[in-house]
């Protein structure tokens, strides 16, 4: 005889069929009070129809599988022995309640039905039971509404129309002329029944459900039909839980915390979810049923009060908090009920926590000797670090700001940290009124490398345009800079000087707040706090030994470094950057851009000169201003990161990009050059470019004009060669961006190692150095295998490998890309997290094949995924020495790195 699968798991009595492992088949809170009933904690009895039941409801077009009746009859009945009371039984009933629970935790996406198996004639027994009518008609009208939303459908499709059931509520009220629902008596709550019944039967034409079994049955099937309600559905998409999964149903015997003023129901943690401490944490109402707490009717009061009304209770739930999160080895978040004297707990699960206290807490609880040093690191989201390092906002002055409806807009969440300041729409702005003493936030449709020093003095860039690799997201990362990109909703006119979201206006000089590690953009000054981290790392004050959250990053920090295989290293181009990462433990530069050093100070002129001079020899006069100006930066550099590698890359960007735009700078530049203006301005038309970023730009230029790769050359070893007569150990890696093909990187490094002979020379010292190449075109890796001829390393420039590769344009891909992930044709945004299956697979020939000739060749990353944890993992697989990032994003990359190294 084929046996009937089981489908039905019950728990109660101090004993569970199921446990903390079965979250799959009995969802995350199914499991959990299966698993609570185990280790001896009060739990209301109950049972779980598994996840797989739900499965098969969906693939048998809302069928029941065979067997779930009669397995629910029997553990409804092992439900009733041990309570004493009976489903449906009209002297001593039993109630329940119906939970949804799947396997992620999916907070308030799907549906729950409360007091379930009231009737007219249970109600009675209700009352008899607890001897409080008031209390029974409460707990029935609660039912009837939550019923009729959940089982029957009875919603207002009408945004706008008031609820039926808070008309009749408020209806009510105005007659017996009270404010509250507190106020009203059972009489009065037995009359509302009676009008949420009639009400129903005009709505839905047929009866409120008055037998027991069949609200139960009605129940379980919207709580598994809620799994595919819109919420529901668009939760998983975000989240990418899969569909298939289907949810679990808990049906548990109710306990009532508003049976009188000697019950309660509240939340708790069992350390402090925002620092992290270790104290019992949470809030509670007394008299009041669950949902109260959640929809924030009634203010809830910190748990310490609990103390002082039920001392018993609030102790006995103190010694269960305590052994919970022993047993869970992790930070725990539970729901508990106390109905006359006596407590329940409801629910348990790992509690969600900040930056700040997912750090302590991993820590604190090495040193309790709950966990082990591997278990804390791989506890960790790295980007959760983030929030160490920032600025942040004042939390309580923020959703102040939110309620009084200031916040305008949310963008993405591009360079995290808090600013606040006054609004300006121009580079050049933001430096004058910043050498005024004011704070600034620069906003701009979109940034582009002329805005450089304006960006670098705002406390913040916000953009209405761009993405996460835009200019203003990976330059403000690199500068550490707060940034929100790409914010929709914002239409700014630089003419007027002004910023609209609807119709909001905020003019030049309006105090604005963006938050980068949310994207939220508010209106008005926001608070700001310090990163305590940074404070001890740059300014030594407050000393380490009196900062608890630096020690705490610091021991995390270690703890990575003795575990991870990548190296990690920074993008940085100047010795400020360099001196925050070298602070943070950045184990060189995998990343100088050039050309950010040319934007400096009066330099962009001697480049226009260089880029507009009609022969070789007007370029080499302009190559010679820019000369000791680049030598100096190179010296800071090698300076700030003495005896470790400091990867510097020769001039990348398209051309026009250092053009003059408007009249006046052309004019200006004509002058200087004594040239005619119109000479001037058809240069600059024939510079133009339709596709720049495939056009005259990385190698290409110094295969042009190969006097600018000599310049670069020299000032990177009369750098180096002074460095060594003071005593410094500099080690420059010169690299050779966007090339295709061996014979461009053989050209480039011939000059290269030509200008180093005869600087060493002249200077009669010798430097140790490298010269390698970027790799970042698919040719690239594909004729890896002859590039690695030529290169002493590689370093992957996947900005551009996923725009080559994908045929996405990394600055106009933000109007499509955000929807194609939506829609999920592609996982993530590529210029996030490293395209696995495309650009990974390139990144994979492209070490094989470099590999195959050169076994020992150094492999690296600079593009900005040397940041993102995901990516991280990816490059430790492939087998990359390091990864570079942003000086901000090292200890995050350090973290993931060492995750990585634990997983695989
Ligand atoms: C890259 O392409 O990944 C890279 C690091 O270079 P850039 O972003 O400067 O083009
Ligand atoms: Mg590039």
């Amino acid at each position: 005889m084929p046996t009937t699968k089981k489908l039905v798991y019950f728990f109660g009595g101090g004993r569970a069929e199921g446990n903390a492992r079965m979250r799959e088949l009995l969802g995350g809170k199914g499991a959990g009070l299966h698993e609570l009933t185990r280790i001896g904690v009060p739990v209301p009895p109950g049972f779980t129809i598994t996840t797989q039941a739900c499965v098969y409801y969906y693939a048998h077009r809302r069928q029941y599988p065979k067997g779930l009746d009669s397995q629910l009859t029997t553990n409804l009945q092992r439900i009733e022995k041990i309570l004493g009371r009976r489903f449906g039984d009209r002297d001593n009933p039993l109630l329940v309640s119906v939970r949804s629970g799947a396997r992620e935790s999916m907070p308030g996406m799907m549906d729950t039905v409360l007091n379930l198996g009231l009737n007219d004639s249970t109600v009675e027994g209700l009352i008899r039971r607890t001897r409080n009518a008031r209390f029974a008609y409460d707990c029935y009208r609660r039912f009837i509404q939550m019923y009729a939303d959940v089982v029957l459908g009875l919603k207002s499709t009408d945004k706008a129309a008031d609820d039926p059931f808070e008309r009749i509520l408020e209806k009510k009220k105005k007659n017996r002329g009270v404010r509250f629902d507190t106020e009203l008596d059972a009489e009065d709550l037995k009359e509302i029944v009676t009008a949420f019944k009639a009400m129903i039967r005009d709505y839905c034409r047929k009866d409120f459900p008055d037998d027991p079994h069949d609200q139960l049955w009605g129940a379980i099937g919207a709580v598994f039909g809620s799994w595919n309600n819109d919420r529901a559905i668009a939760y998983r998409e975000l989240y990418k839980i899969p569909h298939s999964w289907g949810t679990a149903v808990s049906v548990q015997a109710m306990v009532f915390g508003n049976l009188g003023e000697n019950c309660a129901t509240g939340v708790a943690f069992t350390r402090n979810p925002s620092t992290g401490e270790k104290d019992f944490y949470g809030e509670f109402l007394v008299n009041a049923q669950g949902e109260d707490v959640v929809a924030g009717i009634r203010t809830p009061r910190p748990i310490m009060e609990l103390k002082t009304i039920m001392p018993k209770s609030h102790a006995q739930l103190q010694k269960i908090c305590n052994a919970i999160e022993k047993h869970y080895k992790e930070m725990q978040d539970i729901e508990f009920t106390i109905e006359n004297d006596k407590l329940w707990l409801l629910q348990t699960r790992s509690g969600k926590r900040t930056g700040f206290a997912a750090v302590r807490i991993a820590v604190d609880m090495v040193e309790e000797r709950i966990i082990s040093k591997r278990d804390a690191l791989l506890r960790i989201e790295p980007d959760q670090l983030n929030q160490l390092l920032r600025p942040i906002f004042d939390q309580n002055d923020k959703e102040r700001a939110k309620k009084e409806g200031r916040l305008l807009g949310e963008g993405l969440a591009a360079g995290p940290g808090a600013a606040t300041g006054r609004v300006v729409f121009h580079a050049d702005d933001a430096v004058t009124w910043k050498n005024r003493g004011e704070r600034v936030v620069l906003c701009r449709i979109e940034t582009s490398p002329d805005d450089i020093r304006g960006m670098d003095a705002a406390q913040g860039i916000l953009t209405a345009r761009g993405g996460m690799t835009s200019h203003a997201a990976l330059v403000a990362r690199q500068m550490g800079k707060v940034c929100v990109a790409g914010c929709e909703s914002l239409h700014i006119d630089y003419a007027a000087r002004t910023l609209h979201v609807d119709h909001t206006e905020l003019k030049e000089g309006d105090w604005i707040s963006i938050d980068g590690s949310t994207g939220e953009v508010i209106k008005g000054e926001i608070k700001t706090l310090p990163a305590e981290v940074l404070q001890v790392l740059l300014a030594h004050s407050p000393d380490p030994q009196g900062s608890r959250v630096y020690q705490q990053f610091a021991k995390l920090m270690k703890w990575a470094d003795e575990v991870r295989k990548l190296g990690v290293r920074t993008n940085a181009d100047q010795p400020d950057q360099a001196q925050i990462a070298r602070a943070f433990g950045s184990e060189g530069i995998g990343l100088c851009r050039t050309e950010h050093m040319f934007f400096q100070g009066e330099r962009i002129q001697a480049v226009r000169e260089m880029i507009l001079a009609d022969d070789e020899a007007g370029r080499r006069r302009a190559l010679a201003k820019l000369l000791p100006m680049q030598k100096q930066d190179f010296k800071g550099i090698l300076k700030a990161m003495d005896g470790l590698p400091v990867t510097i890359r020769t001039l990348d960007p398209p051309l026009h990009e250092f053009l003059p735009k408007n009249e006046q700078d052309i004019c200006e530049l004509a002058d200087v050059m004594g040239v005619p203006v119109a000479t001037l301005q058809d240069k600059v038309n024939v510079l133009h470019e339709f596709n720049p970023m495939l056009g005259h730009r990385g190698c290409r230029l110094g295969i042009s004009y190969p006097e600018i790769t000599e310049m670069q050359a020299q000032a990177i070893f009369e750098a180096a060669c002074e460095l060594r007569r003071e005593g410094k150990n500099p080690f420059p890696e010169i690299m050779i961006p966007l090339v295709g093909s061996r014979q461009e990187l053989h050209e480039q490094r011939n000059i290269v190692d030509r200008v180093a002979q005869e600087t060493m020379k002249s200077y009669g010292i010798k430097v140790r150095y490298l010269v390698g190449t970027m790799i970042e075109l698919p040719r690239a890796c594909i004729v890896a295998d002859e590039i690695a001829r030529e290169a002493a390393f590689f370093s992957f420039g996947t900005n551009d490998l996923t725009q080559t590769c994908l045929g996405l344009s990394r600055d106009d891909a933000g109007k499509f890309l955000p929807s194609y992930v939506l829609q999920g044709l592609l996982p993530a945004d590529p210029f996030v997290s490293i395209d696995e299956d495309g650009v990974g697979a390139l990144m994979r020939i492209a070490i094989a094949k470099g590999r195959k000739t050169h076994k020992r060749l150094e492999m690296g990353i600079c593009g900005e995924h040397g940041g993102d944890p995901k990516s991280v993992n990816f490059c430790h697989q492939i087998g990359l020495d390091y990864v570079s990032c942003s000086p901000y994003r090292v200890p995050i990359a350090k973290l993931a790195a060492a995750q990585a190294a634990l997983q695989h």
